[in-house]
């Protein structure tokens, strides 16, 4: 999607602090942390939310939890962490591409957005 956020992080268009990337999967971290790890997991390929049909994938999702699993390795969040994705905008979801927040080490504000 041309004016996809998420999509043109994916493209390297706009910058981003991105910490994982593969042909599948993209990683990096939030803007606007709402705790003192506040990573993003995203597929590549745009989806809108959970919701949508191309959501239910299971290549892609099992391809997104393993990336967060490794991330939270990476990160030090063996002792706890979040993974919250948040649907549609009644749960607050600011960009339409779907994504995990990934919280750790406490979250200072809940929901994330
Ligand atoms: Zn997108």
């Amino acid at each position: 999607m041309e004016q996809c956020l998420f999509c043109k992080i994916v493209a390297g268009e706009i910058p981003a602090d991105v910490v994982y990337h593969d042909d599948s999967v993209v990683a990096f971290r939030d803007i606007n942390p709402q705790a003192p790890v506040h990573l993003l997991v995203i597929p590549v390929q745009h989806i809108d939310r959970l919701t949508s049909e191309a959501a239910s994938d299971g290549k892609m999702l099992s391809q997104v939890f393993s990336v967060i699993a490794r991330l939270a390795r990476e990160h030090g969040l063996e002792k706890g962490f979040r993974v919250v994705s948040n649907c549609g905008e009644d749960a607050g979801q600011t960009v339409p591409h779907l994504h995990f927040h990934v919280l750790g080490r406490r979250c200072l504000h809940w929901p994330p957005g």
